[in-house]
Protein backbone atom coordinates (compact mmCIF):
# COMPACT_ATOMS: atom_id res chain seq x y z
CA UNK A 1 0.00 0.00 0.00
CA UNK A 2 2.58 2.26 0.97
CA UNK A 3 4.01 1.36 -2.32
CA UNK A 4 2.41 4.83 -3.70
CA UNK A 5 5.23 6.67 -1.71
CA UNK A 6 8.25 4.89 -3.45
CA UNK A 7 6.56 4.86 -6.71
CA UNK A 8 6.61 8.95 -6.15
CA UNK A 9 10.38 9.49 -4.36
CA UNK A 10 11.58 11.01 -7.27
CA UNK A 11 9.22 13.75 -6.38
CA UNK A 12 9.89 13.80 -2.99
CA UNK A 13 13.87 13.79 -3.70
CA UNK A 14 13.23 16.76 -5.69
CA UNK A 15 10.98 18.78 -3.50
CA UNK A 16 12.68 17.42 -0.44
CA UNK A 17 13.61 21.08 0.96
CA UNK A 18 9.80 21.48 1.19
CA UNK A 19 9.16 18.37 2.77
CA UNK A 20 11.81 18.56 5.33
CA UNK A 21 10.26 21.73 5.91
CA UNK A 22 6.98 20.48 6.68
CA UNK A 23 7.98 17.28 8.51
CA UNK A 24 10.36 19.68 10.88
CA UNK A 25 6.83 22.33 11.26
CA UNK A 26 4.85 19.19 11.97
CA UNK A 27 7.45 17.52 15.07
CA UNK A 28 7.33 20.81 16.93
CA UNK A 29 3.30 21.14 16.24
CA UNK A 30 3.28 17.74 17.74
CA UNK A 31 5.48 18.83 20.73
CA UNK A 32 3.55 21.59 21.15
CA UNK A 33 0.50 19.45 21.27
CA UNK A 34 1.52 17.15 24.24
CA UNK A 35 2.33 20.66 26.19
CA UNK A 36 -2.28 21.84 26.97
CA UNK A 37 -2.93 18.48 28.58
CA UNK A 38 -0.01 18.37 30.94
CA UNK A 39 -0.51 21.73 31.87
CA UNK A 40 -3.97 20.52 33.07
CA UNK A 41 -3.27 17.67 34.67
CA UNK A 42 -0.44 19.99 36.97
CA UNK A 43 -3.11 22.56 37.28
CA UNK A 44 -5.97 20.05 38.83
CA UNK A 45 -2.91 18.23 40.68
CA UNK A 46 -2.14 21.50 42.59
CA UNK A 47 -5.70 22.63 43.20
CA UNK A 48 -6.20 19.12 44.86
CA UNK A 49 -3.10 20.34 46.46
CA UNK A 50 -4.40 24.18 47.53
CA UNK A 51 -1.02 24.95 45.99
CA UNK A 52 -2.23 27.01 43.17
CA UNK A 53 -1.08 30.43 43.28
CA UNK A 54 -2.49 33.08 41.33
CA UNK A 55 1.33 33.99 39.79
CA UNK A 56 1.37 30.31 38.62
CA UNK A 57 -2.05 30.15 37.49
CA UNK A 58 -0.82 33.44 35.23
CA UNK A 59 2.32 31.20 34.21
CA UNK A 60 0.50 28.66 33.37
CA UNK A 61 -2.28 30.81 31.26
CA UNK A 62 0.33 32.80 29.22
CA UNK A 63 2.27 29.76 28.51
CA UNK A 64 -1.50 27.98 27.55
CA UNK A 65 -1.76 31.42 25.04
CA UNK A 66 1.71 31.33 23.62
CA UNK A 67 1.33 27.59 22.42
CA UNK A 68 -1.81 28.21 20.52
CA UNK A 69 -0.23 31.52 18.69
CA UNK A 70 3.06 29.59 18.28
CA UNK A 71 1.38 26.78 17.00
CA UNK A 72 -0.81 28.77 14.50
CA UNK A 73 2.01 29.78 12.25
CA UNK A 74 4.12 26.55 12.50
CA UNK A 75 0.90 24.64 11.23
CA UNK A 76 0.74 27.47 8.64
CA UNK A 77 4.23 26.46 7.13
CA UNK A 78 3.61 23.05 7.22
CA UNK A 79 0.23 22.84 5.27
CA UNK A 80 1.25 26.01 3.01
CA UNK A 81 4.76 23.54 1.96
CA UNK A 82 2.65 20.43 1.84
CA UNK A 83 -0.43 21.26 -0.35
CA UNK A 84 2.09 23.70 -2.68
CA UNK A 85 4.35 20.67 -3.20
CA UNK A 86 0.78 18.39 -3.77
CA UNK A 87 -0.15 20.93 -6.35
CA UNK A 88 3.13 21.19 -8.11
CA UNK A 89 3.27 17.58 -8.29
CA UNK A 90 -0.17 17.49 -10.11
CA UNK A 91 1.11 20.11 -12.38
CA UNK A 92 3.87 17.69 -13.43
CA UNK A 93 2.34 14.91 -13.80
CA UNK A 94 -0.17 16.33 -16.02
CA UNK A 95 2.52 17.84 -18.03
CA UNK A 96 4.08 14.30 -18.30
CA UNK A 97 0.43 12.81 -19.61
CA UNK A 98 0.32 15.60 -22.45
CA UNK A 99 3.96 15.28 -23.33
CA UNK A 100 3.23 11.67 -23.24
CA UNK A 101 -0.18 11.80 -24.87
CA UNK A 102 1.77 13.85 -28.00
CA UNK A 103 4.17 11.78 -28.49
CA UNK A 104 1.95 8.64 -29.17
CA UNK A 105 1.03 7.55 -32.67
CA UNK A 106 -2.61 6.71 -34.31
CA UNK A 107 -2.11 3.09 -32.86
CA UNK A 108 -2.38 3.79 -29.52
CA UNK A 109 -4.91 6.06 -30.07
CA UNK A 110 -6.80 3.47 -31.88
CA UNK A 111 -6.31 1.23 -28.60
CA UNK A 112 -7.17 3.94 -25.99
CA UNK A 113 -10.70 6.26 -26.05
CA UNK A 114 -10.17 9.48 -25.76
CA UNK A 115 -12.76 9.65 -22.65
CA UNK A 116 -10.79 7.14 -20.81
CA UNK A 117 -7.75 8.69 -21.87
CA UNK A 118 -9.39 11.93 -20.50
CA UNK A 119 -10.22 10.70 -16.77
CA UNK A 120 -7.40 9.21 -16.12
CA UNK A 121 -5.77 12.90 -16.87
CA UNK A 122 -8.10 14.67 -14.75
CA UNK A 123 -9.96 12.56 -11.83
CA UNK A 124 -6.84 10.19 -11.52
CA UNK A 125 -4.65 13.29 -11.10
CA UNK A 126 -6.47 14.90 -8.76
CA UNK A 127 -6.74 11.76 -6.31
CA UNK A 128 -2.93 11.30 -6.74
CA UNK A 129 -2.22 14.37 -5.47
CA UNK A 130 -4.77 13.92 -2.69
CA UNK A 131 -2.08 11.49 -1.70
CA UNK A 132 0.87 13.64 -2.19
CA UNK A 133 -1.25 16.23 0.13
CA UNK A 134 -3.19 14.49 2.48
CA UNK A 135 -1.90 11.30 2.26
CA UNK A 136 1.61 12.84 3.60
CA UNK A 137 0.15 15.11 5.70
CA UNK A 138 -1.90 12.42 7.38
CA UNK A 139 0.59 9.34 7.32
CA UNK A 140 3.33 11.88 9.00
CA UNK A 141 0.62 13.71 11.54
CA UNK A 142 -0.85 10.53 12.73
CA UNK A 143 2.01 8.18 12.90
CA UNK A 144 3.98 11.17 14.54
CA UNK A 145 1.47 11.97 17.06
CA UNK A 146 0.58 8.85 17.99
CA UNK A 147 3.79 7.73 18.82
CA UNK A 148 4.30 10.80 20.87
CA UNK A 149 1.45 10.57 22.55
CA UNK A 150 2.37 6.80 23.64
CA UNK A 151 5.70 7.81 24.86
CA UNK A 152 4.63 10.81 26.79
CA UNK A 153 1.69 8.45 28.34
CA UNK A 154 3.89 6.20 29.15
CA UNK A 155 6.87 7.59 30.43
CA UNK A 156 4.88 10.69 32.25
CA UNK A 157 1.94 9.04 33.85
CA UNK A 158 2.26 4.82 33.56
CA UNK A 159 3.55 2.18 31.15
CA UNK A 160 1.28 -0.27 32.38
CA UNK A 161 -1.41 1.95 32.20
CA UNK A 162 -1.01 2.91 28.79
CA UNK A 163 -0.35 -0.49 27.57
CA UNK A 164 -3.57 -1.85 28.69
CA UNK A 165 -5.27 0.97 27.40
CA UNK A 166 -3.41 0.36 23.81
CA UNK A 167 -4.74 -3.39 23.58
CA UNK A 168 -7.11 -2.63 21.03
CA UNK A 169 -4.96 -0.77 18.33
CA UNK A 170 -3.86 -4.17 16.88
CA UNK A 171 -7.79 -4.60 15.66
CA UNK A 172 -8.12 -1.58 14.56
CA UNK A 173 -4.68 -1.83 12.62
CA UNK A 174 -6.49 -5.30 10.93
CA UNK A 175 -9.58 -4.00 10.23
CA UNK A 176 -7.59 -1.15 8.10
CA UNK A 177 -5.66 -3.39 6.55
CA UNK A 178 -8.92 -5.47 5.41
CA UNK A 179 -10.92 -1.87 4.44
CA UNK A 180 -7.82 -0.90 2.50
CA UNK A 181 -7.65 -3.56 0.28
CA UNK A 182 -11.29 -3.75 -0.62
CA UNK A 183 -11.23 0.10 -1.09
CA UNK A 184 -8.48 -0.45 -3.88
CA UNK A 185 -10.51 -2.67 -5.80
CA UNK A 186 -13.87 -0.54 -5.44
CA UNK A 187 -12.05 2.07 -6.24
CA UNK A 188 -10.28 1.33 -9.15
CA UNK A 189 -13.95 -0.17 -10.80
CA UNK A 190 -15.78 3.12 -9.30
CA UNK A 191 -12.75 5.15 -11.82
CA UNK A 192 -12.68 2.51 -14.62
CA UNK A 193 -16.54 3.48 -15.14
CA UNK A 194 -16.27 6.47 -14.96
CA UNK A 195 -13.81 6.38 -17.76
CA UNK A 196 -16.78 4.63 -19.55
CA UNK A 197 -19.49 7.07 -18.72
CA UNK A 198 -16.64 9.33 -19.85
CA UNK A 199 -16.60 8.11 -23.36
CA UNK A 200 -19.68 7.73 -23.77
CA UNK A 201 -20.88 11.18 -23.01
CA UNK A 202 -17.79 12.07 -25.25
CA UNK A 203 -18.92 10.10 -28.11
CA UNK A 204 -23.12 11.55 -27.55
CA UNK A 205 -21.92 14.97 -27.69
CA UNK A 206 -19.61 14.53 -30.85
CA UNK A 207 -22.27 12.52 -32.81
CA UNK A 208 -25.26 14.49 -30.90
CA UNK A 209 -26.30 15.55 -35.17
CA UNK A 210 -26.44 11.48 -36.00
CA UNK A 211 -28.48 10.27 -32.54
CA UNK A 212 -30.60 13.03 -33.66
CA UNK A 213 -31.16 12.70 -37.50
CA UNK A 214 -31.71 8.83 -36.64
CA UNK A 215 -34.03 9.70 -33.38
CA UNK A 216 -31.86 7.65 -31.13
CA UNK A 217 -32.42 10.48 -28.22
CA UNK A 218 -34.51 8.33 -26.19
CA UNK A 219 -31.82 5.13 -27.21
CA UNK A 220 -29.21 6.95 -25.80
CA UNK A 221 -30.64 8.27 -22.70
CA UNK A 222 -31.40 5.18 -21.70
CA UNK A 223 -28.27 3.89 -22.17
CA UNK A 224 -26.94 6.83 -20.42
CA UNK A 225 -29.19 6.10 -17.59
CA UNK A 226 -27.83 2.34 -17.65
CA UNK A 227 -24.34 3.62 -17.67
CA UNK A 228 -24.99 6.34 -14.85
CA UNK A 229 -26.04 4.09 -13.15
CA UNK A 230 -22.98 1.74 -12.88
CA UNK A 231 -21.05 4.88 -11.95
CA UNK A 232 -23.57 5.16 -9.14
CA UNK A 233 -23.27 1.69 -8.13
CA UNK A 234 -19.86 1.64 -8.00
CA UNK A 235 -18.87 4.72 -6.31
CA UNK A 236 -22.20 4.05 -3.80
CA UNK A 237 -20.22 0.67 -2.78
CA UNK A 238 -16.89 2.91 -2.68
CA UNK A 239 -19.12 5.35 -0.14
CA UNK A 240 -20.34 2.40 1.72
CA UNK A 241 -16.66 1.25 2.46
CA UNK A 242 -15.28 4.56 3.58
CA UNK A 243 -18.50 5.37 5.80
CA UNK A 244 -17.21 1.72 7.90
CA UNK A 245 -13.58 3.58 8.32
CA UNK A 246 -15.10 5.76 10.93
CA UNK A 247 -17.71 4.07 13.27
CA UNK A 248 -14.95 1.09 13.75
CA UNK A 249 -12.52 3.60 14.78
CA UNK A 250 -14.70 5.24 17.33
CA UNK A 251 -15.62 1.64 18.67
CA UNK A 252 -12.06 0.44 18.71
CA UNK A 253 -11.27 4.13 20.74
CA UNK A 254 -14.31 4.39 23.06
CA UNK A 255 -12.64 0.21 24.26
CA UNK A 256 -9.05 2.18 24.82
CA UNK A 257 -11.11 4.76 26.57
CA UNK A 258 -13.20 2.32 28.86
CA UNK A 259 -10.40 0.28 29.57
CA UNK A 260 -8.32 3.15 30.54
CA UNK A 261 -10.65 5.31 32.75
CA UNK A 262 -11.04 1.46 34.33
CA UNK A 263 -7.65 0.68 34.82
CA UNK A 264 -7.22 4.31 35.48
CA UNK A 265 -9.63 4.67 38.55
CA UNK A 266 -8.30 1.33 39.94
CA UNK A 267 -4.97 2.77 40.30
CA UNK A 268 -5.50 5.96 41.74
CA UNK A 269 -7.55 4.75 44.49
CA UNK A 270 -4.68 2.16 45.03
CA UNK A 271 -2.41 5.72 45.16
CA UNK A 272 -0.66 4.39 42.40
CA UNK A 273 -1.89 7.41 40.20
CA UNK A 274 -2.89 11.24 41.12
CA UNK A 275 -6.59 12.14 39.55
CA UNK A 276 -4.71 14.83 37.35
CA UNK A 277 -2.51 12.32 36.15
CA UNK A 278 -5.87 10.12 35.34
CA UNK A 279 -6.60 13.37 34.01
CA UNK A 280 -4.06 14.07 31.43
CA UNK A 281 -4.11 10.32 30.32
CA UNK A 282 -7.71 10.70 29.37
CA UNK A 283 -7.31 13.56 27.60
CA UNK A 284 -4.57 12.19 25.81
CA UNK A 285 -6.01 8.92 25.08
CA UNK A 286 -8.75 11.26 23.49
CA UNK A 287 -5.79 12.75 21.21
CA UNK A 288 -5.64 9.50 19.76
CA UNK A 289 -9.00 8.98 18.70
CA UNK A 290 -7.46 11.98 15.28
CA UNK A 291 -4.69 10.40 14.22
CA UNK A 292 -6.36 6.72 14.33
CA UNK A 293 -9.48 8.01 12.27
CA UNK A 294 -6.64 10.26 10.20
CA UNK A 295 -4.90 6.88 9.74
CA UNK A 296 -8.11 5.15 7.97
CA UNK A 297 -8.15 8.19 5.82
CA UNK A 298 -5.03 7.97 5.14
CA UNK A 299 -4.78 4.52 3.85
CA UNK A 300 -8.31 5.35 2.21
CA UNK A 301 -6.56 8.14 0.50
CA UNK A 302 -3.45 6.13 -0.36
CA UNK A 303 -5.32 3.05 -1.64
CA UNK A 304 -6.65 5.86 -4.14
CA UNK A 305 -3.88 6.94 -5.52
CA UNK A 306 -2.43 3.97 -5.75
CA UNK A 307 -5.14 2.65 -7.78
CA UNK A 308 -4.75 5.88 -9.40
CA UNK A 309 -1.40 6.23 -10.08
CA UNK A 310 -1.29 2.72 -11.59
CA UNK A 311 -4.18 3.70 -13.95
CA UNK A 312 -2.01 6.61 -15.10
CA UNK A 313 1.15 5.08 -15.37
CA UNK A 314 -0.50 1.91 -17.45
CA UNK A 315 -0.89 4.94 -19.77
CA UNK A 316 2.81 6.21 -19.53
CA UNK A 317 3.97 2.94 -19.64
CA UNK A 318 2.95 2.89 -23.04
CA UNK A 319 5.90 3.67 -25.64
CA UNK A 320 5.33 5.26 -28.92
CA UNK A 321 6.32 2.86 -31.72
CA UNK A 322 8.27 5.42 -33.66
CA UNK A 323 11.29 6.66 -31.31
CA UNK A 324 13.95 8.67 -32.61
CA UNK A 325 17.38 6.61 -33.54
CA UNK A 326 20.25 6.85 -31.36
CA UNK A 327 22.74 8.88 -33.25
CA UNK A 328 20.44 11.13 -35.79
CA UNK A 329 21.63 12.32 -39.51
CA UNK A 330 20.23 15.44 -40.34
CA UNK A 331 20.27 17.48 -43.75
CA UNK A 332 19.74 21.23 -44.59
CA UNK A 333 16.87 20.19 -47.23
CA UNK A 334 15.32 17.67 -48.32
CA UNK A 335 16.40 17.03 -51.85
CA UNK A 336 14.79 13.45 -53.21
CA UNK A 337 12.19 11.12 -51.45
CA UNK A 338 12.79 7.79 -52.65
CA UNK A 339 10.75 4.82 -52.22
CA UNK A 340 12.12 2.10 -53.47
CA UNK A 341 10.23 -1.87 -53.34
CA UNK A 342 8.45 -0.43 -50.22
CA UNK A 343 5.48 -2.44 -48.56
CA UNK A 344 3.52 -1.70 -45.45
CA UNK A 345 1.12 -3.20 -43.77
CA UNK A 346 -0.91 -1.66 -41.06
CA UNK A 347 -0.32 -3.44 -37.46
CA UNK A 348 -2.29 -5.63 -37.02
CA UNK A 349 -3.34 -6.89 -40.57
CA UNK A 350 -1.77 -9.51 -42.21
CA UNK A 351 -2.08 -8.17 -45.81
CA UNK A 352 0.04 -5.33 -47.62
CA UNK A 353 -1.87 -1.86 -48.00
CA UNK A 354 1.11 -0.84 -49.85
CA UNK A 355 3.05 -3.22 -52.36
CA UNK A 356 6.62 -2.87 -53.85
CA UNK A 357 6.21 1.44 -54.21
CA UNK A 358 8.95 2.85 -56.68
CA UNK A 359 8.62 6.39 -56.38
CA UNK A 360 11.49 8.66 -56.72
CA UNK A 361 10.17 12.79 -56.07
CA UNK A 362 13.00 15.20 -56.82
CA UNK A 363 12.69 18.51 -54.92
CA UNK A 364 10.34 21.20 -56.69
CA UNK A 365 8.12 18.40 -58.48
CA UNK A 366 4.44 18.03 -58.14
CA UNK A 367 3.13 14.34 -57.42
CA UNK A 368 -0.20 13.94 -58.12
CA UNK A 369 -1.63 10.48 -56.55
CA UNK A 370 -4.43 9.20 -57.46
CA UNK A 371 -6.67 5.53 -57.28
CA UNK A 372 -9.78 4.29 -56.02
CA UNK A 373 -11.30 4.83 -52.39
CA UNK A 374 -8.94 2.65 -50.29
CA UNK A 375 -6.62 1.86 -53.18
CA UNK A 376 -3.63 3.57 -50.54
CA UNK A 377 -3.16 7.00 -51.02
CA UNK A 378 -3.66 8.01 -47.08
CA UNK A 379 -1.24 5.10 -46.35
CA UNK A 380 1.36 5.94 -49.09
CA UNK A 381 1.44 9.88 -47.26
CA UNK A 382 1.54 8.59 -44.13
CA UNK A 383 5.00 6.79 -44.60
CA UNK A 384 6.19 10.00 -44.87
CA UNK A 385 4.54 11.48 -41.81
CA UNK A 386 6.31 8.48 -39.74
CA UNK A 387 3.10 7.57 -37.92
CA UNK A 388 4.21 3.94 -38.07
CA UNK A 389 7.17 1.68 -37.93
CA UNK A 390 9.38 2.17 -41.42
CA UNK A 391 7.64 -0.37 -43.86
CA UNK A 392 9.41 -2.78 -45.79
CA UNK A 393 11.87 -1.82 -48.55
CA UNK A 394 14.00 1.34 -49.03
CA UNK A 395 12.29 4.65 -47.85
CA UNK A 396 14.71 7.41 -48.16
CA UNK A 397 15.43 11.03 -47.98
CA UNK A 398 18.45 12.26 -49.57
CA UNK A 399 19.46 8.49 -49.84
CA UNK A 400 19.54 8.05 -45.97
CA UNK A 401 16.91 6.19 -44.51
CA UNK A 402 13.65 8.37 -43.41
CA UNK A 403 14.12 6.53 -40.17
CA UNK A 404 17.62 7.83 -39.61
CA UNK A 405 15.92 11.21 -38.84
CA UNK A 406 14.32 12.16 -35.62
CA UNK A 407 10.91 12.76 -36.15
CA UNK A 408 10.75 16.72 -35.28
CA UNK A 409 13.18 16.88 -38.15
CA UNK A 410 10.99 14.88 -40.60
CA UNK A 411 7.69 16.29 -39.76
CA UNK A 412 9.35 19.73 -40.19
CA UNK A 413 9.67 19.49 -43.19
CA UNK A 414 6.07 18.36 -43.87
CA UNK A 415 3.12 19.88 -44.37
CA UNK A 416 -0.09 17.82 -44.15
CA UNK A 417 -3.30 18.51 -44.74
CA UNK A 418 -6.11 15.49 -44.63
CA UNK A 419 -8.94 15.48 -46.07
CA UNK A 420 -10.31 15.63 -42.30
CA UNK A 421 -10.19 19.13 -41.25
CA UNK A 422 -9.45 19.78 -37.29
CA UNK A 423 -9.86 23.59 -37.14
CA UNK A 424 -9.71 24.34 -32.71
CA UNK A 425 -12.17 26.93 -31.33
CA UNK A 426 -10.38 30.12 -31.73
CA UNK A 427 -10.48 32.51 -34.25
CA UNK A 428 -9.93 32.02 -37.44
CA UNK A 429 -6.23 34.14 -37.20
CA UNK A 430 -5.04 31.58 -34.28
CA UNK A 431 -5.94 28.50 -36.61
CA UNK A 432 -4.51 30.42 -39.63
CA UNK A 433 -0.92 31.41 -37.39
CA UNK A 434 -1.03 27.49 -35.52
CA UNK A 435 2.42 26.60 -37.13
CA UNK A 436 4.03 30.22 -37.65
CA UNK A 437 3.03 31.96 -34.64
CA UNK A 438 1.84 35.30 -35.12
CA UNK A 439 2.08 37.07 -38.88
CA UNK A 440 1.44 39.97 -40.71
CA UNK A 441 -2.02 41.15 -42.05
CA UNK A 442 -0.44 41.11 -45.26
CA UNK A 443 1.02 37.06 -45.29
CA UNK A 444 -2.47 36.27 -44.27
CA UNK A 445 -4.71 38.46 -46.85
CA UNK A 446 -1.94 37.00 -49.42
CA UNK A 447 -2.92 33.42 -48.44
CA UNK A 448 -6.55 33.98 -48.25
CA UNK A 449 -6.34 35.26 -52.11
CA UNK A 450 -4.51 31.79 -52.68
CA UNK A 451 -7.00 29.90 -51.06
CA UNK A 452 -9.76 31.79 -52.05
CA UNK A 453 -11.15 32.03 -49.25
CA UNK A 454 -11.18 36.03 -48.70
CA UNK A 455 -14.63 36.82 -49.68
CA UNK A 456 -15.90 33.73 -47.77
CA UNK A 457 -14.15 35.39 -44.32
CA UNK A 458 -15.41 39.07 -45.28
CA UNK A 459 -18.78 37.55 -44.96
CA UNK A 460 -18.25 36.10 -41.49
CA UNK A 461 -19.33 38.61 -39.01
CA UNK A 462 -16.48 39.99 -37.30
CA UNK A 463 -13.55 38.64 -40.36
CA UNK A 464 -10.43 37.06 -39.28
CA UNK A 465 -11.13 37.60 -35.53
CA UNK A 466 -14.64 35.35 -35.66
CA UNK A 467 -14.16 32.46 -33.38
CA UNK A 468 -14.96 28.84 -35.39
CA UNK A 469 -15.53 25.46 -34.67
CA UNK A 470 -17.60 24.14 -31.40
CA UNK A 471 -17.83 27.17 -29.61
CA UNK A 472 -18.29 29.63 -32.55
CA UNK A 473 -19.15 30.17 -36.05
CA UNK A 474 -19.35 26.79 -37.66
CA UNK A 475 -17.56 26.82 -41.11
CA UNK A 476 -19.00 24.87 -44.15
CA UNK A 477 -16.50 21.66 -44.83
CA UNK A 478 -15.23 23.17 -48.08
CA UNK A 479 -14.42 26.77 -45.66
CA UNK A 480 -12.53 24.42 -43.06
CA UNK A 481 -10.54 22.59 -46.09
CA UNK A 482 -9.42 25.83 -47.37
CA UNK A 483 -9.29 26.99 -44.22
CA UNK A 484 -6.26 24.32 -43.05
CA UNK A 485 -5.16 24.64 -46.53
CA UNK A 486 -4.08 28.24 -45.85
CA UNK A 487 -2.66 27.31 -42.68
CA UNK A 488 -0.39 24.30 -44.40
CA UNK A 489 0.60 27.09 -46.67
CA UNK A 490 1.30 29.75 -44.17
CA UNK A 491 4.62 27.28 -43.41
CA UNK A 492 5.50 27.35 -46.39
CA UNK A 493 6.65 23.77 -45.70
CA UNK A 494 9.37 21.82 -47.94
CA UNK A 495 6.98 18.81 -48.94
CA UNK A 496 3.01 19.78 -48.94
CA UNK A 497 0.91 16.95 -49.15
CA UNK A 498 -2.59 17.52 -50.07
CA UNK A 499 -4.94 14.71 -48.99
CA UNK A 500 -7.62 14.80 -50.93
CA UNK A 501 -7.95 17.93 -49.34
CA UNK A 502 -9.98 19.62 -51.21
CA UNK A 503 -13.00 17.03 -51.92
CA UNK A 504 -15.59 19.57 -50.42
CA UNK A 505 -14.53 22.25 -52.70
CA UNK A 506 -16.32 23.11 -55.91
CA UNK A 507 -14.23 22.31 -59.05
CA UNK A 508 -14.28 26.51 -59.98
CA UNK A 509 -12.90 26.80 -56.93
CA UNK A 510 -10.29 24.31 -56.84
CA UNK A 511 -9.15 25.28 -60.20
CA UNK A 512 -7.99 28.90 -58.94
CA UNK A 513 -6.58 27.41 -55.76
CA UNK A 514 -4.23 24.93 -57.85
CA UNK A 515 -3.01 27.60 -59.97
CA UNK A 516 -2.35 29.54 -57.19
CA UNK A 517 -0.51 26.72 -55.64
CA UNK A 518 1.63 25.92 -59.32
CA UNK A 519 2.90 29.32 -58.89
CA UNK A 520 3.60 29.75 -55.51
CA UNK A 521 5.25 26.58 -54.87
CA UNK A 522 7.28 26.12 -57.81
CA UNK A 523 10.73 25.37 -55.74
CA UNK A 524 9.01 23.27 -53.61
CA UNK A 525 7.45 19.59 -53.51
CA UNK A 526 4.33 18.89 -53.40
CA UNK A 527 2.19 16.05 -53.02
CA UNK A 528 -1.47 15.96 -54.15
CA UNK A 529 -3.87 13.46 -54.41
CA UNK A 530 -7.48 14.13 -55.47
CA UNK A 531 -10.30 12.44 -57.02
CA UNK A 532 -10.85 15.10 -59.69
CA UNK A 533 -8.37 14.00 -62.00
CA UNK A 534 -7.91 17.84 -63.42
CA UNK A 535 -6.50 18.56 -59.86
CA UNK A 536 -3.45 16.70 -60.93
CA UNK A 537 -2.91 17.09 -64.17
CA UNK A 538 -0.76 19.64 -64.07
CA UNK A 539 1.46 17.22 -61.76
CA UNK A 540 5.55 16.36 -63.08
CA UNK A 541 4.05 12.52 -61.93
CA UNK A 542 1.44 11.01 -61.89
CA UNK A 543 0.46 7.33 -59.80
CA UNK A 544 -2.18 5.22 -60.31
CA UNK A 545 -2.49 3.10 -57.59
CA UNK A 546 -5.07 0.38 -57.14
CA UNK A 547 -5.05 -2.01 -53.80
CA UNK A 548 -1.99 -0.97 -52.89
CA UNK A 549 0.15 -1.03 -55.79
CA UNK A 550 1.43 1.61 -59.08
CA UNK A 551 -0.62 0.49 -61.48
CA UNK A 552 -0.06 3.39 -64.16
CA UNK A 553 2.59 5.94 -63.88
CA UNK A 554 3.76 9.00 -66.07
CA UNK A 555 2.70 12.52 -66.83
CA UNK A 556 -0.83 13.53 -68.16
CA UNK A 557 -0.14 13.13 -71.32
CA UNK A 558 1.21 9.96 -71.16
CA UNK A 559 -1.37 8.12 -69.14
CA UNK A 560 -3.58 9.52 -71.49
CA UNK A 561 -1.64 7.60 -74.21
CA UNK A 562 -1.35 4.28 -72.39
CA UNK A 563 -5.52 4.51 -72.19
CA UNK A 564 -5.80 2.71 -68.22
CA UNK A 565 -7.90 3.49 -65.68
CA UNK A 566 -6.09 7.24 -65.47
CA UNK A 567 -7.97 7.89 -69.39
CA UNK A 568 -10.85 6.38 -68.54
CA UNK A 569 -11.71 8.17 -65.16
CA UNK A 570 -10.41 11.39 -67.25
CA UNK A 571 -12.78 11.01 -69.75
CA UNK A 572 -15.84 10.61 -67.72
CA UNK A 573 -14.96 13.41 -65.38
CA UNK A 574 -14.85 15.36 -68.68
CA UNK A 575 -17.76 14.33 -69.74
CA UNK A 576 -19.60 14.88 -66.56
CA UNK A 577 -18.06 18.84 -65.99
CA UNK A 578 -19.63 18.92 -69.99
CA UNK A 579 -23.08 17.64 -68.89
CA UNK A 580 -23.35 19.67 -65.37
CA UNK A 581 -22.17 23.07 -67.49
P1 LIG B 1 -7.24 5.85 -49.79
O1 LIG B 1 -6.55 6.99 -49.16
O2 LIG B 1 -6.71 5.55 -51.16
O3 LIG B 1 -8.72 5.96 -49.82
P2 LIG B 1 -6.21 4.36 -47.56
O4 LIG B 1 -4.76 4.56 -47.69
O5 LIG B 1 -6.94 5.15 -46.56
O6 LIG B 1 -6.91 4.54 -48.99
O7 LIG B 1 -6.50 2.82 -47.28
C1 LIG B 1 -5.85 1.77 -47.94
C2 LIG B 1 -6.24 0.46 -47.28
O8 LIG B 1 -5.72 0.39 -45.97
C3 LIG B 1 -7.74 0.26 -47.17
O9 LIG B 1 -8.02 -1.08 -47.47
C4 LIG B 1 -8.05 0.53 -45.72
O10 LIG B 1 -9.10 -0.26 -45.28
C5 LIG B 1 -6.74 0.11 -45.04
N1 LIG B 1 -6.49 0.92 -43.80
C6 LIG B 1 -6.46 2.24 -43.73
N2 LIG B 1 -6.15 2.64 -42.47
C7 LIG B 1 -5.98 1.52 -41.74
C8 LIG B 1 -5.64 1.24 -40.37
N3 LIG B 1 -5.40 2.22 -39.50
N4 LIG B 1 -5.56 -0.04 -39.99
C9 LIG B 1 -5.77 -1.04 -40.88
N5 LIG B 1 -6.10 -0.86 -42.15
C10 LIG B 1 -6.20 0.40 -42.61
Amino acid sequence: MFSVFSKLTWFFKEHWKRYSIAIFALIIVNILEMIPPRLLGITIDLIQFNELTSRRLTQILVTFFVIIIVKYFVMLIWDINLFVGAVILERKLRSKVMRHLLKMNPRFYSKNRSGDLMARSTNDLKSIMMTAGFGVMTLFDSTVLMVFIIFVMGFSISWPLTFTALIPMPFIALAMQKYGQAIHQRFTEAQTAFSEMNNYTLESIRGVRVVRAFVQESHDRERFAQITETVFKKNKSVAELDALFDPTIKILVGLSYTIGLGYGTFLVINDQLSIGDLVTFNIYLGMMIWPMIALGHLINVLQRGHASLDRVEKILAQKPDVTDPEQPKSISTPEVIGFNRVSFSYPGTEENQLKQINLTIYRGETIGVVGKTGSGKTTLFKQLLRDYLPPKGELTINGIEIDQFTLEETRSWIGYVPQEQILFSKTIRENLSFGTGPISDQAINQILTSTSLKSDIDALPKGLDTIVGESGVTLSGGQKQRVSLARALLVDPEILILDDSLSAVDGETEATIIEHLKKERTNKTTLISAHRLSAVKHANQIIVLDDGKIIEHGTHDELMVLGGWYQEQFEIQQMERKVSE
